[in-house]
């Protein structure tokens, strides 16, 4: 076991970092209070090769492993947990379907422009009827000729204002159930495929959340992901990596809420002593900081293991369930220790608290991650 950092890892790590806390920690507020996507910052991330970082050279992207991604991923959530997102979903859940289960033909005509950022992609699972219950799928793809014509509702599709392509999922053969489920490749701008809704959210309000309206949209048969049927199994195998990712935003958020805690402890002085001094304040900033570090671990272990081509459904979920509820204890922390100056919009724990909440909803629930992690452990034992 090396719990060591390859050079090449800590070289993406610290050219993240860099970016993160130059450019992106400086606009974060803002790109919150006004809910405005952070279109130059993608711009710079496509530059810099954070859009497709664990994605071939020959197809675009970084051509870095799977720990180097989530180190990257970390350093630009740990400023801003929007930016986090929004590269996120380009990485594990845009380009990771097309790198597994594309075609070659595919993986040069889609794969490339999102590994570069040239385009950004989306993620079209959820529906109002499917939520956890993922399989529960109604939207249509309708064969004729040489096109599958898809209809339906998709809703919280993150990225979904500014796409330019999705991966959408979609019924082939409604009779099967969730063995009818398809995936395709879909350019946003064919017709019938229409925003018919954006929501306005509690946090990570720097990235759009979009309800997506598809009317009779002409997808060429070429576009077909894998195999028809084996869709579930393209979207589950995605949220492998989905899940990890989302555990590397919640461990940014924790870091970002335990690095606040820790400078604002020593400033603020009450009863004659900074804060810091107080037990009770040192067992806070303890427990953080041992959360923040279980969670990383899980983190590692989980991206270093999908790095090596493993299924990780078990670590996959254990990584984002710990690291979620982790990074909610650490906000509410960060929150605590800085009083009622942690309340207001001046002061950045109020943004990592919102922030939070949603690293233990979206890639499935918390209550979901504990249902695979039991599944799992039941069925192959510790
Ligand atoms: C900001 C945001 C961004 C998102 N981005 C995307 C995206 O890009 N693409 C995409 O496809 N989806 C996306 N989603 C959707 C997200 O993955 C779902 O919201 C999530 O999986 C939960 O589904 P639901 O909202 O329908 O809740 P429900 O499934 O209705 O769950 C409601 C409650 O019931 C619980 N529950 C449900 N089933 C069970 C069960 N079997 N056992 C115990 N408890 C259960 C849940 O844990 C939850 O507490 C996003 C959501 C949000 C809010």
């Amino acid at each position: 076991m090396d719990f060591e950092f390859t050079e090449e890892q800590l070289a993406v790590r610290d050219m993240a970092r860099d970016f993160a806390q130059k450019k992106v920690k400086p606009l974060a507020a803002e790109l919150d209070r006004e809910a405005k996507y952070p279109k130059n910052l993608v711009r710079e991330m496509a530059e810099l090769k954070l859009l497709g970082v664990s994605v071939p050279e020959e197809y675009g992207g970084a051509g870095m492993d799977m720990v180097s991604y989530i180190l990257a991923l970390q350093e630009v959530s740990q400023a801003c947990a929007s930016t986090g997102v929004i590269m996120s979903v380009n990485n594990s859940l845009a380009c990771e379907p097309i790198k597994s289960f594309a075609s070659d033909a595919q993986k040069k005509k889609f794969l490339t422009p999102l590994a570069s950022g040239e385009k950004i992609g989306c993620y079209c699972l959820t529906e109002p009827e499917a939520g956890s219950d993922a399989a529960n799928q109604k939207t249509i793809a309708v064969k004729k000729g040489a096109a599958y014509f898809l209809t339906g509702t998709k809703q919280f599709i993150t990225n979904g204002y500014e796409a330019d392509l999705a991966i959408v999922y979609a019924l082939t053969d409604p009779a099967k159930g969730k063995k009818g489920i398809s995936a395709f490749i879909v350019d946003a701008k064919t017709p019938g495929f229409k925003v018919s809704k954006k929501e306005r959210k509690l946090g990570i309000r720097g990235s759009s959340c979009v309800q997506i309206s598809l009317d009779n949209v002409e997808v060429p048969a070429e576009n077909l992901l894998h195999i028809e049927g084996e869709g579930l199994k393209v979207a589950l195998s995605t949220l492998e990596v989905g899940r990890i990712g989302i555990a590397a935003q919640a461990n940014g958020i924790s870091a970002a809420a335990l690095e606040c805690s820790l400078e604002y402890t020593k400033e603020r002085h009450q009863f004659g002593k900074a804060i810091a001094d107080f037990q009770a304040i040192q067992f806070m900033l303890a427990d953080m900081a041992v959360r923040l570090d279980a969670a990383q671990l899980l983190t590692y272990k989980a991206a270093h293991l999908k790095g090596q081509g493993k299924r990780t459904a078990l670590e996959s979920s254990q990584a984002k369930l710990f690291a979620s509820e982790a990074c909610m204890k650490n906000a509410w922390t960060a929150v605590q220790v800085h009083g009622g100056y942690g309340y207001v919009e001046d002061y950045i724990p109020e943004r990592l608290f919102r922030d939070a909440k949603i690293t233990e909803i979206y890639e499935g629930t918390s209550e979901i991650q504990r249902l695979v992690i039991a599944q799992n452990i039941l069925s192959a034992g510790i």
